[in-house]
């Protein structure tokens, strides 16, 4: 699913400025932002890439590399005042990086570097692509570096952020970023373990945590269905009652509404649905920091009126 997601928003050429890919680990995450990296850069502007453009080669000779382990040629260090501080990861390519952490750690010196990146105009491709890989790893410092450069998106940058521990990440880092989930398990196991019906199984997204939440929360499936038919005075109702919720539910709820507007997108081929899948993620974001649900919610409402 996520993989077709992306394909559309390459295809339109709605290419958001953060990216999180969220799952568990072996669900290939950072094999997947490396191909949509490369889907971004492509000179024939070929979804996952043509293969063939210099940008493809580029990028192809990286990852050949990359997972090989190979990525001494790689390694772009800055020195300052006598002392070197490891970066990030370069190939040929001019217009990407990919900063995987260092030690341990994302360290303050490899954001400062994706500043220094930020600011150059791409040189091959349209755009410049830098990955963040285990994005939760960055230091506090590294977080809040890396949270004022999102805060004012450059126009030609996208990151692509990577974790398997997305409640470690800064929530304003989270509302920045638009999460893809990847899969961990498939609805059949999380059905069997949990004990859930099919379409909790399915709207769980692999997550078991998610589907025990909706198991006890099953009129939320319906509340969030009911909303998106539009009337406006379930709308009001349901909005009303969204400000009272505990913020596990908000989110749970708001969850819902993004998965029911995917498969319109994606099955219903209803493409001008897509800006409100941004609106959802402000909401997200805004909620925990007392902006007004209700009002929010009308309004999305508003906009998908008559469209699902
Ligand atoms: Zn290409």
């Amino acid at each position: 699913m996520h993989r077709t997601f992306l394909e559309k928003l390459l295809k339109l050429g709605r290419i958001p400025s953060g990216l999180l890919f969220y799952g568990p680990s072996g669900s290939g995450k950072t094999k997947t932002a490396i191909d949509f990296a490369k889907g971004i850069l492509c000179l024939k502007k070929t979804p996952w890439g043509c293969d063939e453009c210099a940008s493809c080669r580029y990028i192809k000779d990286f990852e050949n590399n990359f997972w090989k382990g190979e990525t001494d040629n790689f390694k772009v260090y800055e020195e300052s005042e006598g002392k070197k501080a490891f970066l990030y990861l370069r190939g040929e390519h001019p217009d990407f990086i990919f900063v995987p952490p260092h030690g341990n750690y994302i360290k303050i010196d490899q954001i400062r570097g994706i500043k220094e990146f930020v600011q150059v105009k791409p040189a091959l491709s349209k755009r410049k692509v830098i990955i963040i890989d285990d994005a939760h790893t960055m230091t506090n410092q590294a977080a809040n570096a890396l949270l004022k450069v999102l805060e004012e998106p450059p126009e030609d940058t996208t990151f692509i952020l990577t974790t398997d521990k997305k409640s470690t990440l800064l929530p304003t880092i989270l509302s920045r970023t638009f999460t893809v989930e990847f899969k961990g398990f498939s609805p059949k196991e999380v059905k069997k373990i949990t004990g859930v019906d099919d379409t909790i199984a399915k709207l769980s997204g692999g997550s078991l945590t998610k589907a025990l939440l909706l198991k006890e929360n099953t009129n939320l499936i319906n509340k969030a269905k009911e909303f998106l038919k539009g009337d406006p005075l379930t709308v009001y109702k349901i909005a009303d009652e969204f400000d009272k919720w505990d913020t596990s539910i908000k989110a749970l709820f708001l969850e819902l509404l993004e998965s029911f507007l995917m498969d319109q997108i994606l099955i219903q081929k209803k493409e001008e649905l897509i800006p409100l899948m941004d609106r959802i993620r402000m909401l997200k974001d805004g909620f925990p920091r007392g902006l007004n649900g209700s009002l929010w919610l009308v309004e999305i409402s508003a906009e998908v009126g008559g469209l699902v």
